[in-house]
């Protein structure tokens, strides 16, 4: 009995030394507790109260936490709490060494960026990912490999089919950036020198990533009037090789294929109902943006830029590049396509166009904003080094319909941007924020809860993130948090250059990265690899 007795109460003795010491010297159960959050967990459920407990990057507590338990409280009375956005249309891969803090796109919520898409990445891609270990980003970083850079590597800008070995040699090179990490394979089909390529070559080439469980991520070859057939090849190439198909910035970017939808939808589901993933992707805007390079013939580029010159010298093969330009990028069934429409967006040879339409440049040169004259307008800019610029060609009832759809995320198809260089897209600024604003509050398009699905577990999924996209224990706490009255866009096509309003917090792998409201420049982003 006695015996009994001392064994207790050594024990006893035992248990409050150790949690004395567990108090004093192990430190806290958590590092971060967010309290009181309106939790929408990324699932598309409805939202719910809670405590979230973070440790060691990852959330280990969804439930009642006490603020003793915490290193550091964020207090979220009233504010969403929602996984980090996942943004898996960007074109970051350049920017994200120079600007390392990424913040045109943390100052969204963004915690995922996604480069390499429309068939271009800095090769060799085990450089890159080193580079950026090493630089450190604030945001996560993953990467697809894209065609247009492996085949200029084999090929050079060769319009002609590759050859055994071309292909080979092109195989090789996306199996060994599969390796290094990339998360799939991604076409532009508009762009030098994919537009040379058939499907039977993309087929061929795709079917390496399908060894790695890679997507395929496609800028289609046409987002006209041939964007069914462009589909059905996307989806051929995904079906022939047993992977998953995303397509790029969704569109219906021609005034001749306003309102029908089904161009879009019928191939789509057809697919997904044989059983084939296909996703779409959309930025929440109705003008696109990209350089003038695909308004001209493919063939005028055909052996690179010395050529490309000379074909402008020769007065039959300018001929025959201003009509293409006419009738691809100037003219349309209902005229969507006029050159008050098209805004230089950056222009290193004259910056002073940037911001103005073509109609806008044409009159300040004392030209006649004639179709002719914007043909000639639109050579003349790519003969001096090319500049990017925004066309409106959508319009909003198509925007609308396709963001409704359940399998459509949201993504920004922007890059980083250095603060008040040229007058870019808004989606550089605004993509996230807007969809909420815009879409969720006012439009009444999808509810917050579809939204933040669309930008968080649904790109999480289609990536194969395992560990990202959701508020579950377990996973990294990569976690945006904001006021659902106040969080909204401010960049506007005229004033791109304007962070977004209503962003309270954001965490990324568990540190805190924009706190109240402010980004503090930490570089906790990692590197994301697809899973071998
Ligand atoms: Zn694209």
């Amino acid at each position: 009995m006695i015996k009994l007795q001392k064994t207790s109460l050594l024990a006893l003795g035992l248990i409050i030394l150790l949690t004395f010491w567990n108090c004093l010297f192990l430190g806290k159960t958590y590092d971060l507790v967010i309290k009181n959050g309106f939790i929408v967990d990324g699932s598309g459920n409805p939202w719910f109260k809670s405590d979230i407990g973070i440790k060691n990057k990852k959330i280990v507590r969804i439930g009642l936490i006490e603020e003793k338990q915490a290193k550091k409280v964020i207090e979220a009375q009233d504010l969403i709490v929602c996984p980090g956005f996942i943004d898996i249309h960007t074109h970051c891969d350049q920017g994200i060494l120079t600007v390392p803090t990424v913040d045109n796109y943390v100052y969204q919520g963004v915690t995922t960026v996604i480069g390499g898409n429309c068939g271009g990445h800095p090769f060799p891609l085990k450089e890159l990912f080193k580079k950026i270990k090493k630089r450190g980003t604030s945001v996560n970083f993953g990467c697809l490999v894209g065609h247009n850079t492996i085949r200029r590597e084999v090929m050079g800008n060769k319009m002609d089919d590759p050859t055994e070995e071309d292909l080979v040699k092109m195989k090789n090179l996306i199996r060994q950036e599969m390796e290094a990490g990339a998360l799939g394979f991604s076409t532009g089909l508009a762009y030098m020198p994919g537009t040379y390529s058939k499907t039977e070559e993309l087929i061929e080439l795709a079917s390496v990533v399908s060894q790695y469980g890679g997507i395929y991520a496609t800028h289609l070859r046409d987002q006209g009037l041939h964007i069914t057939e462009a589909i059905e090849e996307a989806i051929a190439i995904g079906e022939k090789n047993n992977i998953s198909v995303q397509i790029s910035h969704i569109k219906l970017a021609d005034d001749a294929v306003w309102y029908q939808l089904e161009r879009i939808t019928r191939p789509v589901e057809e697919a997904r109902n044989r059983g084939i993933e296909v996703t779409l992707d959309q930025y929440p805007y109705t003008a696109t943006s990209s350089g003038f390079g695909s308004s001209f013939p493919s063939w005028a580029f055909e052996g690179g830029r010395d050529k490309f010159m000379e074909r402008l010298e020769n007065e039959e093969s300018y001929k025959k590049i201003k009509a293409h330009i006419i009738t691809r990028r100037l003219t349309s069934t209902k005229g969507i396509n006029k050159p008050e429409t098209i805004y230089i967006a950056s222009f290193n040879e004259f910056p002073e166009y940037e911001g103005k339409n073509l109609r806008e440049i044409l009159i300040s040169q004392g030209e006649e904003p004639t179709v002719e004259n914007t043909a000639d307008l639109i050579i003349d800019i790519q003969k001096k080094g090319g500049a990017s610029a925004v066309f409106f060609q959508m319009n909003e009832e198509d925007v609308e319909s396709l963001m409704s759809l359940s399998y459509t995320m949201h993504a920004s198809d922007g890059e980083v941007q250095v603060q008040g260089r040229g007058v870019p897209h808004p989606r550089n600024y605004g993509t996230f924020p807007r969809v909420i604003s815009h879409y969720v509050q006012e439009r009444q398009v999808v509810t917050l809860e579809e939204a933040v699905r669309k930008m968080t577990s649904l790109p999480a999924q289609t990536l194969r993130l395992s560990g990202r996209g959701m508020i579950r224990e377990g996973l990294y706490a990569d976690l945006t948090v904001f006021d659902r009255h106040s969080f909204g866009d401010q960049a506007t096509f005229s004033a791109p250059h304007q962070y977004s309003k209503g962003l309270v917090y954001v965490i990324v792998n568990g540190e805190v990265l924009v706190e109240k409201g402010n980004h503090t420049g930490a570089l906790t982003g990692m590197i994301l690899c697809a899973r071998k």
